[in-house]
């Protein structure tokens, strides 16, 4: 019997994995690989201390600090995903796809989620090139430019906010027929006159050469097709939480996120701990999900020991 299973090779199951080898607690990381969402980032430039590092590298180094410290004390176990977790007598048993089961007396959950993706003709094929899920990793990249938001709730407006200090021009895009951010941060931003919101209207196609272009569009009250011309497009649609092999075990908030308390980062059920895109903090960024991983670990030091 373990002391913790860590599940998750992104930046809060990482700093889990180092604090705890680093205080002798004995376990597993188990992740399906090193390095998390931003592995697919040309250029992370807010990891604090590293003013440059490609998402492969970050993973990379991860994966590096991990294996510095696991010695004897924390097994690596990757490739592998796990597909549930299971309550036992003395504590929890993490189940993986091939049947493995790894016990320990508690656990950690640094799963992170997936961006919703835009479903258009040419999306997939500009991902990178012009299209990009993250506007504080990539937004100063960029300055000048006529862009557009996809999505109209408090993280479309927010996004749309932020790249309207150095962008040209913003104009957001909204599926429905109202926005779903608050008013006041709508009102704010429509004052401002580089900012254009349509709503009501569905982007069909992403179009480019090397880099995005423009977009094709249709007024989904009117059937009318449109194109406009555009220097970048960021998707905020939404997230989905990578919670699914807990749904039955940890209280979920209504986006699938695992409710924690932000002291601790203790979920609903003891033994318990998570941190990180999965949770339903107010932020999501590699730093943020690092420092939480450190808070539930010093926590769960004082529970196991
Ligand atoms: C394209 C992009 C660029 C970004 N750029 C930046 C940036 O520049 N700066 C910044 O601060 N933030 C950036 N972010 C946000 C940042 O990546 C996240 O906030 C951060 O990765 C969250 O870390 P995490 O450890 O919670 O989860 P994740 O990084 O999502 O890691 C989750 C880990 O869990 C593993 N996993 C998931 N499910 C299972 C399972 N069932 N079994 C086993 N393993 C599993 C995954 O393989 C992965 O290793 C970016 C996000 C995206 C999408």
């Amino acid at each position: 019997m373990k002391d913790l299973t860590i599940i998750g090779g992104g930046p809060a199951a990482t700093a889990v994995a180092v604090y705890a080898a680093r205080k002798r607690l004995t376990g597993t990381l188990i992740t399906q690989e090193w390095g998390g969402q931003s592995n697919v980032s040309e250029d992370v430039q807010n990891w604090i201390g590293t003013p440059h590092i490609s998402g492969a590298e970050l993973g990379k180094s991860f994966e590096v600090h991990v294996r510095e410290y696991a010695d004897d004390v924390i097994d690596i176990v990757v490739p592998k995903t796990v597909t549930a977790i299971e309550k036992t007598t003395e504590g929890f048993a993490t189940v993986t796809a091939d049947g493995a089961r790894y016990e320990s007396r508690a656990v950690f959950i640094g799963v992170g989620s997936s961006r919703r993706k835009l479903v258009a003709k040419g999306a997939d094929e500009f991902e990178h090139k012009g299209l990009t899920y993250c506007a504080s990793c990539d937004g100063p990249l960029f300055s000048g430019r006529d862009v557009i938001v996809v999505g109209g709730g408090n993280a479309g407006f927010e996004t749309a906010a932020q790249l309207l200090a150095y962008t040209n021009s913003v104009t957001l895009f909204e599926f429905n027929e109202k926005f779903l951010a608050d008013e006041i941060t709508v009102e704010k931003l429509t004052k401002n006159e580089k900012f254009t919101a349509l709503t009501n209207v569905e982007i069909t196609e992403v179009v480019g050469d090397a880099f995005v272009t423009s977009v094709k569009y249709k007024n989904r009250a009117t059937g009318e097709e449109h194109t406009m011309d555009t220097g970048g497009i960021f998707i905020e649609i939404g997230m989905i939480p990578n919670t699914q092999i807990v749904a039955n075990l940890v209280e979920l908030d209504a986006h699938n996120m695992i409710i924690v308390d932000p002291y601790t980062q203790r979920t609903s059920v003891e033994g318990i701990w998570a941190a990180g895109d999965c949770t339903n903090v107010r932020y999501h960024q590699n730093n943020i999900a690092a420092g939480d991983g450190v808070k539930a670990i010093e926590d769960m030091y004082g529970y196991l020991r």
